[in-house]
């Protein structure tokens, strides 16, 4: 009986997984896997509340993927290491994966040379950053020409459905709780009462952006407006991918929706665009996207203005009402991000 490994990572669903389609057609069984890659130098470390999330996503994973027949196995420690020795315990003929674009991609291209039957697939992104370029032939810098480009020459290709079954093998795993992901100090209610991480609860939220809030898209930049759709966690752990948004908006069909539909659609180009910059600036994180920005007069931090900040006690409303919205609910409104940047940045010099 051959088997297939596949590596989820910022990928934490079954369907619309193009590594998961690929696994199971080249192989009779299939092992899935998750690391939790807190060694490498290019992993960047979670925040508690990515924390929390990530535990409740796999957490609901590991049930959908059980429900189809399949197991997920847990390993901590460094890919470079884990990936070649879970294949050499399984005898896995191939290993697949989603695409990364970021500085964990070094990560992948190691493996790829100490693993000759690695496959990457692409499912995170509607484009792939190499192939979309200017008249110039440059990356692209301005995200309108970005965006118009991709439009004129690319239709986002139909998701892939979910698996009727996955005809899982496993391996020892450590226990999700073992991971201490959970927070010690209970503050996660907020949290909880705010989202439902994992895949059904991302297609919940999509269904209800799409009844309610795309019509009322054009007023996203009024924060008491409940009009934008809070998908960008679900995005960031892969619950849901854009191919799935992407269809699911096109097929709306209430007059005042489709509306908006197109605007809506470009806010996941910032999306497509953000992953261009970071893939032709690896080193964005870190460095000034404008090196003019780097003679920006910075002061000492002063500790009182930093924790009358964090706390949402600036005397700013509109600045406290954002932190004290991120305290509770873990997000923050776009346009409330912008004020709030501005003011620790430029008012406070933090
Ligand atoms: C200071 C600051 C920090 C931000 N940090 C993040 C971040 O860490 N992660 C993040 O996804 N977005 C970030 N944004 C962009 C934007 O604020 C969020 O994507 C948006 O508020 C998420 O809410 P939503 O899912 O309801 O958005 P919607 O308006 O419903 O948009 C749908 C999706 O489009 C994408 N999107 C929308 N706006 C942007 C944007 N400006 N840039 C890139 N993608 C976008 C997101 O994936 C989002 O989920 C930041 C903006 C600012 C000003």
């Amino acid at each position: 009986m051959s088997v297939s490994l596949v590596w989820l990572r910022d990928d934490l669903r079954v369907a619309d997984n193009p590594a998961l389609t690929a696994a199971l057609a080249s192989a009779d069984s299939v092992a899935i896997v998750y690391v939790l890659d807190e060694v490498s130098r290019e992993a960047r470390p979670l925040g508690r509340a990515s924390k929390w999330w990530l535990h409740q996503s796999l957490t609901a994973l590991a049930s959908d993927i059980a429900k189809l027949g399949g197991h997920l196995i847990l390993r901590s420690g460094s890919p470079r290491d884990v990936i070649p020795t879970l294949v050499n315990e399984l005898g896995a003929t191939s290993v697949h994966w989603s695409k990364r674009f970021g500085g964990t991609r070094n990560i992948d291209a190691d493996l790829k040379l100490s693993l000759p039957n690695a496959q990457s697939h692409h499912g995170s992104l509607l484009h792939e950053p190499w192939s979309l370029v200017s008249g110039a032939g440059t990356p692209f810098k301005v995200f309108t020409p970005f965006w118009k480009t991709y439009l004129a020459n690319n239709v986002p290709r139909s998701p892939f459905p979910a698996p009727k079954a996955i005809p899982g093998v496993t391996a020892p795993s450590e226990s999700l709780e073992s991971w201490n992901l959970e927070p010690e100090i209970p503050w996660d209610a907020g949290l909880s009462e705010s989202w439902t991480p994992g895949e059904t609860g991302a297609h919940a939220r999509l269904n209800d952006f799409l009844k309610r809030g795309l019509a009322l898209y054009h007023r996203r930049d009024e924060p008491a407006v409940p009009a934008t759709s809070r998908l960008s966690p679900h995005l960031r752990f892969g619950e849901i991918s854009p191919y799935q948004i992407w269809h699911a908006v096109e097929a709306v069909t209430d007059a005042a929706a489709r509306k908006n539909a197109a605007k809506f659609l470009s806010e996941v180009g910032w999306r497509e665009f953000s992953f261009h910059q970071l893939f032709h600036n690896p080193d964005i994180s870190t460095r000034n996207l404008r090196s003019d920005f780097d003679s920006f007069p910075w002061q000492a931090p002063n500790p009182q203005l930093l924790r009358a900040g964090r706390r949402g006690e600036t005397g700013v409303s509109l600045v406290d009402a954002g932190m004290r919205e991120l305290w509770a609910t873990g997000t923050m409104h776009n346009r409330v991000r912008m004020v709030t940047a501005s003011f620790l940045i430029k008012n406070l010099g933090i």
